[in-house]
């Protein structure tokens, strides 16, 4: 994003517009975080703003601030296709390509409104008039800090904005220890503190609110933890069944893949997650160095993200995905066993 994209962009926000936001299908703490820290912001300045989910959220973000006027498509289809119609601008945030929107991404292609696109993914699509993309950055809710910086207007980010935009770094970043986290996001970090972002409620109504149930499927995803150590794998699975088991709600694995890189050696870790619903078999990737999951996944299961953590998807069976799986690795024995 240019100097000259800004100054357009403070023009095109001079005047109230009509203005939607949206971001990814099953969104995460980042996707909700930037969101809502760019809704507060432009409620600011009396833009007529809504924020747009694909689906549903989790439970562990439905205490932040403005989260209760989200709209989601899937179930107010008719309403979200009218505000997308009538809009003047979209914001579309944390996602690279309309796909990722699911059944939104036919109203989005269509929509004449134009097209700010802030996201930290790699391979950025081209439907945007102004594109704010930076793959080094930890979270979109850092480029939002970043685009509001830019915007002139630090000094009126308050303790609401700061709050959605210090969750999205810290679930993007693991509670700050992932290497995309650099000083320039704790300089962030500093900041939201100081505007009123109470670190330590956040932490806790995101991390330790979990129920029974959820720490028992997390406990049921361990025991089926296997580990492929000459290959410095590891891989989880998750059946509907045991989903069902233990009341699956959304959200409740998040984090889960994290688990099988805590393994001394291992670089590679992968969760297989069924859907019955969707007949699909969703997959988690995450990986340490220089071991690129976003090119594995766009090679074999439909995805991508970041070099460090992506996702995808097969239509197989659990069964036969985990045996594709199985059957792709030896490929990577060289990546796999860098040093
Ligand atoms: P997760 O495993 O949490 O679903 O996704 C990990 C990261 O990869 C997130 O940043 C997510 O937005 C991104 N991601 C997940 N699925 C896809 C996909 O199909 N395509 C792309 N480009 N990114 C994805
Ligand atoms: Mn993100």
């Amino acid at each position: 994003m240019t100097p000259q994209d800004i100054i357009k962009i403070k023009q095109l926000l001079a005047a109230p517009k009509q203005i939607v936001i949206v971001t990814h299908k099953n969104p995460d703490g980042d996707a909700m975080g930037s969101t809502l820290g760019l809704y507060h912001y432009l409620k600011k300045y009396n833009h007529q703003t809504t924020v747009i989910t694909p689906n549903e959220f989790p439970d562990f973000l439905k205490w932040m601030p403005g989260e209760n006027s989200i709209l989601k498509y899937d179930s107010e289809t008719n309403v979200c296709n009218e505000l997308i119609n009538s809009a003047d601008i979209i914001f579309t945030l944390d996602f690279n390509e309309f796909h990722r929107t699911g059944h939104m991404e036919k109203v989005l292609e269509h929509s004449k409104a134009l097209k700010i696109l802030i996201d930290h993914h790699q391979a950025p699509g081209s439907y945007a008039q102004y594109a704010f993309s930076d793959v080094t950055m930890s979270s979109t809710c850092e480029m939002v800090y970043h685009f509001i910086d830019m915007l002139g207007d630090i000094g009126v980010i308050d303790v609401d904005i700061a709050t959605c935009l210090y969750v999205g770094i810290m679930t993007d970043t693991g509670s700050f220890r992932f290497p995309c986290t650099t000083s320039a996001t704790h300089k962030i970090i500093a900041n939201l503190i100081d505007k009123g972002a109470n670190n330590a409620k956040i932490h806790n109504d995101v991390y330790d609110t979990n129920s029974y149930e959820r720490l028992q499927l997390l406990g049921c995803a361990l025991t089926n933890l296997k580990v492929i150590p000459e290959l410095r794998t590891a891989y989880i699975s998750l059946s509907q069944e045991e989903l069902n088991k233990y009341n699956y709600k959304k959200g409740d694995t998040e984090g889960v893949v994290n688990y099988g890189l805590s393994l001394e050696n291992i670089i590679f870790a992968v969760i297989f997650i069924e859907d019955k619903q969707e007949g699909i078999i969703k997959i988690s990737l995450r990986s340490k160095g220089n071991f690129s999951v976003n090119d594995f996944s766009r090679a074999h299961f439909h995805g991508g993200g970041h070099i460090n953590a992506a996702g995808g998807r097969s239509d197989l069976s659990l069964d036969d995905t985990i045996k594709k799986f199985i059957s792709i690795l030896p490929a990577y024995s060289n990546a796999l066993n860098y040093e």
